[in-house]
């Protein structure tokens, strides 16, 4: 089947694009250009996840908002790059939100879109945050322990004297973890205003609604008791969140919780959290890859809402060469197989009688695919320079 992804210079052609260019009011290019771009990281992260087979998409998808306001617009991390003393940090104690922050990665730059197309693979991506990966400043997943981890960060800036702030994500089912409330308190007490910790609260856990697994109670009297500065906003809305970041930028001597009110699965229609527990009972976009008619619809939803924001601004026609290039890219591999397999070189062992019809087979269609596909780009008029870089000739000659 075929994977959709919007490569890196679409993100850098939306990013660069001048004022005025989205239509409507210009003080509100930038809001609607992080719109845009949450969007496309979402249809990517979607992409990444079924490739790999599995991941988390509600929790991507619920804090995807927040993660594009902090790496495009809040923190100075890429402009200082990952190892800069001084740099802001980020993490995600849930964990499990991290292919959408790869997809934020992607977009950036942090990391090649070889390694994005690895997620949950040997030597790739890993599925819960680990310090071996590009970017990732915490090994997390391990609930309730990221406030503590983002305390130890926060004291030791201050110590060193060095510049930056420290922004941890949290899920909210993870609040009934003690850990946290010893954080809280801690914090409070050292008056840790480099300290900023942004609660996903998308109300749902795994599958259930936190209030049915353990109610949180009133969390802005609870976070104001322990000595917090406590915010509150919608987390899947870009001018909500400036709003609030910029308030808490005046903030000194005490740390800061933003209970940001998002919707588990958000960008996807059929799998926010609403609709699917009204119709379901549980939420079944926790975990997993999405069937094959799940991710093409919910493929073709984020294209026609990013190609719509497009659109308005007199722009269309975003993807189509690198979806073609995947297309190439995938007939490429099934001929690789193929020829190896033919020659009797395969990983798998010398192949049977019986498969070897099945595999001529296939090396006719991959031709005939790869042919199409060329056709179609020349029928096209796509300057070929464009897209050299995909496409790789085919040599089907046999080993001597
Ligand atoms: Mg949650």
């Amino acid at each position: 089947m075929r994977i959709n992804i919007i490569p890196r210079s679409e993100f850098v052609r939306v990013r660069q694009a001048p004022q005025g260019y989205f239509a409507g009011q210009a003080s509100g290019d930038e809001l609607k250009k992080l719109t845009l771009i949450a969007d496309m990281c979402r249809l990517n992260t979607l992409s990444a996840v079924k490739r790999a087979g599995s991941g988390h998409l509600g929790s991507s998808f619920s804090a995807m908002d927040i993660v594009v306001w902090l790496y495009y617009r809040e923190m100075n991390t890429v402009e200082f790059g990952f190892k800069h003393p001084d740099r802001d940090i980020y993490f995600s104690s849930k964990g499990h939100d991290v292919p959408g922050l790869y997809s934020v990665f992607f977009s950036l730059g942090v990391i090649s879109e070889e390694l994005f197309l690895k997620l949950r693979r040997l030597g790739g991506l890993h599925g819960h945050p680990d310090v071996s990966n590009p970017g990732i400043e915490a090994n997390s997943g391990s609930l309730g322990m990221g406030i503590s981890k983002g305390r130890g960060m926060a004291w030791s800036k201050n110590y060193w004297r060095l510049g930056g702030r420290v922004f941890v994500m949290t899920g909210d089912g993870e609040f009934q973890e003690g850990q946290n409330y010893e954080a809280l308190r801690g914090a409070a007490h050292l008056g840790q205003d480099r300290l900023i910790v942004i609660m996903d609260h998308n109300k749902v856990q795994s599958d259930k609604l936190v209030k049915d697994v353990g109610d949180l109670g009133n969390l802005e009297e609870k976070f104001l008791s322990f000595g917090w500065q406590v915010e509150r906003c919608d987390g899947n809305d870009f001018r909500a969140l400036k709003t609030v970041f910029k308030k808490i930028n005046l903030i000194s001597g005490k740390p800061t919780i933003i209970i940001t009110d998002t919707v588990k699965g958000r960008g996807v229609s059929f799998m926010e959290h609403p609709r699917v527990l009204r119709e379901k009972g549980l939420y079944k976009w926790h975990a997993g890859a999405p069937d094959d008619a799940s991710y093409a619809a919910a493929s073709k939803e984020l294209l026609e809402k990013i190609n719509i924001q497009l659109e308005v601004a007199n722009e269309g026609q975003t993807n189509l060469i690198h979806i073609i290039n995947h297309q190439i890219k995938s007939y490429m591999t099934k001929a690789r197989y193929i020829y190896d397999a033919l020659l009797n070189d395969s990983d798998y062992g010398p192949i049977s009688e019986k498969a070897r019809p099945m595999i001529e087979k296939g090396y006719t269609e991959v031709t005939e695919g790869v042919n199409f596909v060329q056709d179609f780009l020349v029928a096209s008029n796509i300057e070929k320079g464009t897209f050299a870089y995909d496409i790789q000739p085919l040599d089907f000659k046999k080993k001597t």
